[in-house]
């Protein structure tokens, strides 16, 4: 339930500037506008599984790219039977079949789980989930890597915004008085990332090798330890559930996220995760963070 302020499931990963969405549920188009991700950039949907909370948004998305006259393919990766639900909304909606735009459908198998997708800046697979549903988390793994901007060199050398993105592909820079500072000065390599995104699912030691070494990995933690069987039960895992696996992968950092609406404030999970795995944080409502720290650049 959309309660405390908090919101159902869906996040945008970016990679070389393009969004790759990740799960899609109700109202994610008026949080991707809010936190001012690019829709239309957006090319790759990935959904973990049929639970309204992971993707009743994305029957409205794709209605909004048909109004806003789309024409670029649209890749979505998921269970099979999601096809057939945006099929058939569409044509109970629109009583035609055609959309002016391709739609593609990728199934998932979460019992043959390994790479999905892959192009010159991202190889995605699938991670095998433990939920009643048919479910597969999704592990990103950043390629061709983007130098990035020194901040301070922007301003030290006025240079304007337009100009970045050659400077990002390796371009030098030539100021107003005609002095060129080479590209080496204005930018740095970051390490290339991995994301590893895993919702919903109960505890599940399957799941590490997957994993292994992963700079970030959000998991589920639905409840606190006092519904630890409950969790089990419903195939979701607490904050220790999550924290353990973030450790036993030796992980990044862990993200927390997908809390049960019973909670009120989330603090409790961190107190209780932290002891198992210290790096651990909140995945709330329209925070950004970078993958690879800034203790990573070359
Ligand atoms: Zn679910
Ligand atoms: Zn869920």
């Amino acid at each position: 339930m959309p309660a405390n302020g908090r919101h159902p499931s869906a996040q945008a990963v970016t990679i070389n500037e393009n969004p790759y969405l990740v799960d899609c549920g109700e109202g994610t188009q008026m949080q991707l506008m809010q936190y001012k991700v690019k829709t239309a950039r957006i090319d790759h949907i990935f959904i973990s599984h049929l639970h309204g909370d992971h993707y009743l948004g994305l029957l409205p998305l794709i209605d909004s790219y048909v109004l806003t006259n789309r024409t670029k393919p649209l890749h979505i990766f998921g269970p099979q039977l999601l096809q057939e639900v945006v099929e058939a909304h569409h044509k109970v909606s629109t009583q035609r079949f055609q959309l002016p735009f391709k739609l593609l459908f990728y199934a998932t198998n979460p019992h043959h789980t390994g790479v999905i997708f892959e192009n010159n800046d991202v190889c995605v697979s699938t991670l095998p989930m433990k939920h009643g549903l048919e479910c597969t988390g999704f592990l990103f793994r950043q390629k061709q890597v983007l130098r990035n901007m020194i901040t301070e060199k922007i301003q030290q050398y006025q240079i304007p915004y337009t100009a970045i993105p050659a400077i990002k592909k390796g371009a030098d820079f030539i100021t107003m008085q005609g002095s060129v500072i080479p590209n080496s000065e204005l930018t740095y390599l970051p390490t290339a990332g991995s994301y590893a995104y895993c919702s919903d699912t109960a505890y599940n030691e399957a799941l590490v090798p997957h994993i292994t070494k992963v700079d970030v990995l959000y998991h589920e933690s639905t409840y606190l330890s006092d519904l630890q069987e409950l969790a089990a039960e419903r195939g979701h895992a607490t904050a220790i559930d999550a924290a353990r696996i973030a450790h036993a992968a030796g992980a990044g950092r862990l993200y927390l996220g997908h809390f049960s609406s019973r909670y009120k404030k989330l603090d409790k999970y961190l107190h209780e995760a932290q002891p198992f795995f210290a790096q651990t944080y909140l995945a709330t409502e329209g925070l950004v963070i970078d993958v690879v720290p800034e203790k990573h650049v070359k």
